[in-house]
């Protein structure tokens, strides 16, 4: 993965833990950082005698904002949200890959937009509001959910939206500190008749769970149902967590089908590589493969297993109920049968 040099111009203090940091895109550089609103960026972070590498979801929409902007939150004994809040000012240059990610607005459509956001988990969220009330005209309820009324990122822009938009969108913030964690009742009461709309769900894993588990019972059909996952990879020091080398299966013959761009390719599969790297390595495939992290956390290059069978050497980003439904991360999938397809297009 290439990163680049880029300075940061705007450093904000959004509450006591969270910060948002402001970059310059050099002119030659603009159309290689275009990205959709739900995007990521991954960075390249400098620890001790090694790098780190983080990925941070942008809170600036591609519509209203020429900026790219980033914010992150202290997670207690973190290594690159603490630097990132301790160190990084107005003027710093942190090493930026090009954006990535799958959390986006899918268009084409005019039901509604139920948002629910957990603490940290409102920037991608707060990228596709405003984009989705520029472009759209689809009514959209966010449930935003946090701590305390101090933890609450971004509070003065949804009032100021609400203000704005107020036929079109309303937020609704759960605190904790008044009383429980949100829970079904709530999640009901809030979301009222709009069953119909199409779910983002970002914040910490239980948040997510509960949030989840409302919309299944509820029949909500998988297309209409997005989550992102925030993750850290194992890093470098933590290495030996992962599977060795030795332990994985090494069989010969694969034979690799991917579906991408709408397009099905045969991919001459690299022995002991993951599929995602014997696919990169093929030049003749003319579609646009999504990947990022290469780490299985950022969930990017998330795929779905038509046929065949694979290990992961790690997931940090599909849930058991990704895992049931045959999604894999191809960045980390090797095979354990002859015959693979993988489908990207999902
Ligand atoms: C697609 C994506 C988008 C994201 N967007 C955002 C965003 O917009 N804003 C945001 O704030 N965050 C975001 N995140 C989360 C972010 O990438 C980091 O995961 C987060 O900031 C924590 O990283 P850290 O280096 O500070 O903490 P880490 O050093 O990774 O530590 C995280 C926690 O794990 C513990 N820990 C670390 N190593 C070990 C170990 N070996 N054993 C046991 N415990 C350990 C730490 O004590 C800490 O509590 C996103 C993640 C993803 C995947």
């Amino acid at each position: 993965m290439t990163f680049y040099p880029l300075k940061v111009v705007e450093y904000l203090q959004e509450t006591s833990d969270s910060a948002s940091f402001v970059f310059e895109i050099p002119k030659d550089l603009r159309a290689t950082f275009d990205y959709k609103a739900g995007q990521f960026l991954n960075f390249q972070i400098p620890w001790k005698d090694f790098f780190i590498e983080r990925c941070y979801s942008l809170s600036s929409s591609p519509f209203d904002d020429e900026r790219h902007q980033v914010t992150i939150k202290r997670v207690p004994d973190g290594r690159a949200s603490n630097w990132f809040n301790d160190e990084v000012r107005e003027g710093s240059e942190v090493m930026v890959a090009v954006p990535s990610g799958r959390f986006v607005l899918k268009d084409q459509r005019n039901n509604g937009l139920v948002f629910f956001a957990g603490g940290s988990g409102i920037t991608p969220i707060l990228s596709i509001i405003k984009t989705a009330l520029l472009s759209t005209d689809r009514p959209i309820q966010l449930i935003y959910a946090n701590r305390d009324a101090d933890s609450i990122i971004f509070k003065q822009t949804l009032d100021e939206l609400g203000a704005e938009y107020s036929n079109q969108f309303s937020c609704y913030h759960h605190l904790d500190s008044e009383g429980e964690f949100l829970n079904q009742k709530k999640i009901e009461a809030v979301v009222g008749q709009r069953w119909d709309a199409d779910f983002y769900i970002c914040g910490p894993g239980p948040f997510m769970d509960t949030v989840e588990a409302v919309l299944v019972e509820h029949g909500i059909d998988d297309d209409r149902v997005f989550i992102e996952r925030f993750a850290s990879p194992i890093d470098s020091d933590h290495a030996e967590a992962q599977a060795s080398p030795e332990e994985e299966p090494q069989i010969g013959g694969v034979k690799l089908k991917i579906t991408a761009d709408g397009k099905d390719f045969d991919v001459e599969y690299l022995s002991g590589k993951s599929l995602l790297e014997s696919v990169l390595a093929d030049k003749s495939i003319e579609a646009a493969i999504p990947f990022s992290c290469q780490e299985g956390h950022c969930g990017s290059c998330m795929s779905l297993l038509k046929q065949g069978d694979v290990e992961m050497r790690a997931n940090r980003a599909l849930s058991k109920r990704d895992l049931a439904k045959g999604y894999v991360l191809a960045c980390q999938s090797v095979p354990t049968s002859n015959n693979i397809w993988i489908d990207f297009d999902i």
